[in-house]
């Protein structure tokens, strides 16, 4: 079934009785060549690229839940490529081509939009850092512009300009930086991947990893044995849990994360709008309601769920930052899990020690962008064996040797800083 205007048009005229369900409901086979334990964002778009780029087609995506029920569909959907590093900024450019490609070639509508993220500064300091980040955008072929306070009042009239416990200096303005919505995004690159032949299997719990002789060999299910030739680990907040059934140590702390929606507004916020000291960023989606978030909850957990000092945090920010905010009414909170590293950048790598089992965590609170990178550079990993040149970086030995650590913001080893 091919998506278009069209289809549309005909569906609504004949009382939408046309459409079909988007992937099949597979069952396990005893065998494949190759499986992904985790139906989020990066174990769907893997499988897919695995499919479209390499033709490995005898692949499963093994899900203990139902698909983009994990972080995927629980992100505050900020799609952005503004890093300072070289090894992360080239991987997210990257990933943001993916994106503008991306409704395209799934012949999905995953509602990406560049709507354009502002990150604000608030003193001399900030200002040169911003400067330099932007020079580094720029340099790396994204955009980026400085904006003075006056410049940032253009964009974003209804900030609180008034306030002195935060003044707004200005903003890095990333026009392609934006939004896309996220459980769109999952259930695109399932529908992709289930198009192509991989077996999509949900309410299927991967509980142990078989490994013989240094090879893997597969792994147990709460639906029975499954064997594979390869098998990654995509599994994001539960990356060290999973990594344990193969004997290893991650160097990840999982975290928790809360969002929140408000109820359904007219359009009132055009940008996503970053306030890196008060940790707030908001946007609105297309349904109206102000998706907004802050930071970690500041403890290890794995309850996908968040406490109240946080929600207060969070409030507080948005009040100071735009007063016009407290009209509105909050319709939900949630949270989500964060595998956060010690340098808060990712891992797509081998497993040492381990033939044919790979890895792709570490995302921290980011992932959401990197969906398309991510399994682009993992498929290409469990392929040809090779790192991606994009990806070369995000090796586990990096926080063993000190080698290529990719600490953005400076804040050293420690996981919940990032
Ligand atoms: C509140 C919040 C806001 C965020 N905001 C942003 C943002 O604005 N921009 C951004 O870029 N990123 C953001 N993120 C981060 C982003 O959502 C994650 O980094 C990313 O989604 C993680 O990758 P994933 O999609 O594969 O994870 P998930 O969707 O969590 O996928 C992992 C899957 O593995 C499954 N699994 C786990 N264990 C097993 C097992 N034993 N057997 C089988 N399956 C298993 C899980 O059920 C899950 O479905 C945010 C996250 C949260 C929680």
């Amino acid at each position: 079934m091919r998506f278009s205007g069209w289809k549309v048009i005909k569906e609504g005229l004949s009382g939408n009785k046309g459409w079909g369900a988007h992937w099949r409901d597979a069952q396990p086979k005893p065998e494949y060549d190759a499986i992904i334990i985790g139906g989020g964002g990066h174990g769907l778009s893997t499988a897919y690229y695995l499919a479209k780029n390499h033709g490995l087609t005898n692949i499963a995506v093994v899900e203990k839940g139902y698909l983009g029920g994990g972080n995927v569909g629980r992100n505050t959907t900020i799609v952005r490529a503004n890093y300072f590093l070289q090894g992360n900024s080239e991987f997210y450019s990257h990933s943001l081509k993916l994106w503008e490609g991306l409704e395209e070639d799934l012949n999905y509508n995953v509602m990406h939009s560049q709507r354009g993220l502002i990150n604000l500064f608030h003193s001399d300091g900030q200002r040169d850092a911003f400067a330099r980040r932007g020079n580094m955008m720029v340099n790396q072929g994204d955009d980026a512009i400085l904006l003075d306070r006056e410049g940032v009042r253009k964009h974003l009239p209804y900030l609180d300009f008034e306030q002195t416990r935060f003044p707004i200096f200005g903003g890095l303005y990333h026009p392609r930086g934006g939004t896309a919505r996220h459980d769109a995004v999952a259930w695109g690159y399932a529908r992709g991947a289930s198009d192509r032949g991989v077996d999509l299997i949900q309410n299927c719990e991967v509980t142990d990893i078989d490994i013989e002789g240094g090879v893997v060999k597969g792994v147990q299910t709460t639906r029975g044995p499954i064997k594979a030739k390869k098998v990654g680990i995509v599994v994001a907040g539960r990356s060290g849990q999973v990594a344990a059934m193969a004997g290893r140590r991650l160097p990840i702390e999982s975290h928790v994360l809360q969002a929140f929606v408000t109820e359904g507004l007219k359009p009132v916020i055009d940008h996503v709008v970053s306030f890196g000291m008060g940790h707030f960023y908001i946007s609105q989606s297309d349904k109206g309601g102000l998706v907004f978030g802050g930071d970690l909850d500041f403890y290890a957990s794995y309850a996908q769920r968040g406490n109240l000092p946080m929600k207060e945090h969070v409030m507080d920010a948005g009040m100071t930052l735009m007063p016009m905010i407290g009209k509105a009414k909050v319709l939900r909170s949630w949270g989500g899990i964060m595998d956060m590293t010690p340098d808060g950048s990712p891992f797509i790598d081998k497993m040492d020690g381990v033939d044919g089992l790979f890895i792709d965590c570490g995302w921290n609170y980011g992932g959401f962008k990197a969906v398309p990178a991510s399994g682009w550079c993992m498929a290409h990993l469990m392929a040809t064996d090779t790192h991606h040149e994009a990806a070369a970086k995000f090796r586990l030995d990096r926080t063993r040797t000190g080698v290529n650590i990719l600490d953005e913001e400076g804040t050293g080893s420690q996981h919940n800083l990032h």
